[in-house]
């Protein structure tokens, strides 16, 4: 029997037995515990396996001292599936940013937000991003690959780990559109909810929005929150913003957004980042009142953060308060989130593959 682990998918026929292809970090205590049968092991070592991997944060099987030491020996070579610590820079405000190594060399970017007694991590989904939104500095770096359950939930370990605290809010707002990883997000959501114990209303995932992808995400009856980058009021501007709404309108996103908070019971969150002159307007407020109105919904509203690629500039605080007026003034509840991090490049749209 080999030693090798394999990977279940949630589109294979086994999704939810034990086969495994691939690192074991992402698997549930089930399918650890049928590998170990497997391997000859009593089915108790399945769950030992799973406290190893997911509460000591063991990096090879060889070091896992209650096996025994022939089985470890003969497995220590089998990956676990953590990433290298490649690069990290701490900011003025105590974020803290990450570049991890992946067992195939690429790096991703991963951040980790202290605020009181929360931990929040912002994690990656995709090696790069294919979306190319103007004012983004992902897209600009071009996209590899998406990545894995297990190099999702590395990502809330590693940061763990180097706090030495629980982490307490994961948000999937790093590289990448999740969406576009819906399999593998969603298997990583659950892994963070069953294995490491993260409550599934403190997850939360940031989309641009894929035709279909919310609708699907909707079946899966999760209580996370789901963020929807909107970003305009209206087609035109919207599509001006991020190239990939030009297929998909505006009206057929909120018509999605609106089945996920029947089927749910969860609003939605709508972000829009705030772009002086381009969409912080006081009217463009009101046409994105009106276009919310009587919808289950939370505005976040995200001052732009610069990037050296293109030159947005970020509106003052009269024009923000301005804008947040007339969403009050029209009963949309709104908060504006002034990005951490700034200092470190580790503030939202800020995130490449690079140190600088
Ligand atoms: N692909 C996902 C996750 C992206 S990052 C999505 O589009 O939602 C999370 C948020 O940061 C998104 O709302 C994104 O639009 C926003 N963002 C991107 N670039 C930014 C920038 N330069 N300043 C502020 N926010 C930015």
């Amino acid at each position: 029997m080999s030693a090798t682990p394999l990977v279940s998918q949630v589109n294979s026929p086994n999704f939810g037995k034990s086969e495994l292809i691939g690192p074991l970090l992402g698997a549930s205590v089930v399918e650890l515990t049928a590998w170990v049968q497997e391997q000859g092991q009593p089915a108790y070592r399945g769950k030992q396996l799973h406290d190893w991997i997911y509460d000591k944060g063991v990096r090879s099987l060889g070091d896992i001292s209650v096996f025994p030491k022939s089985w470890r020996e003969k497995v220590a070579d089998v990956p676990i599936g953590r990433s290298s610590l490649h690069y990290r820079a701490v900011a003025p405000d105590d974020t803290v940013k990450y570049l991890l190594k992946l067992a195939d060399g690429e790096i991703i970017e991963t951040v980790g937000i202290p605020s009181h007694k929360r931990l929040t991590v912002c994690v990656s989904t995709q090696v790069g991003c294919p979306m190319a939104c103007d004012f983004c500095a992902t897209g600009k770096g071009g996209y590899k690959r998406n990545l894995s359950r297990g190099e999702i939930v590395d990502q809330v370990l590693t940061v763990q780990e180097d706090f030495q605290q629980r982490v307490s809010n994961v948000v999937f707002m790093g590289l990448g559109e999740p969406l576009l990883n819906t399999e593998n997000v969603i298997l990583a959501l659950k892994a963070l909810n069953e294995d490491v114990g993260i409550g599934q209303r403190s997850l939360t995932i940031s989309t641009v929005g894929i035709r279909d992808r919310i609708h699907q995400l909707a079946q899966h009856h999760l209580q996370i929150t789901l963020a929807v980058s909107l970003h305009a009021p209206n087609q035109a501007l919207r599509e001006q913003l991020i190239p990939s709404a030009k297929p998909y309108p505006i009206e057929d996103l909120l018509n999605e957004c609106r089945e996920y908070v029947e089927i749910t019971g969860r609003r939605v969150t709508f972000e829009y980042i705030l772009l002086a002159g381009v969409n912080d307007l006081p009217e463009q407020a009101l046409e994105l009142s009106k276009r919310l109105r009587g919808f289950q919904s939370h505005v976040n509203l995200i001052p732009y953060n610069p990037i050296e690629e293109v030159d947005y500039k970020r509106p003052n605080r009269d024009r923000i308060q301005a804008f947040v007026n007339v969403l009050q003034q029209q009963n949309i509840t709104v908060s504006v989130r002034y990005s951490r991090g700034l200092e470190a490049d580790a503030a939202c749209g800020q995130l490449r593959t690079s140190k600088r």
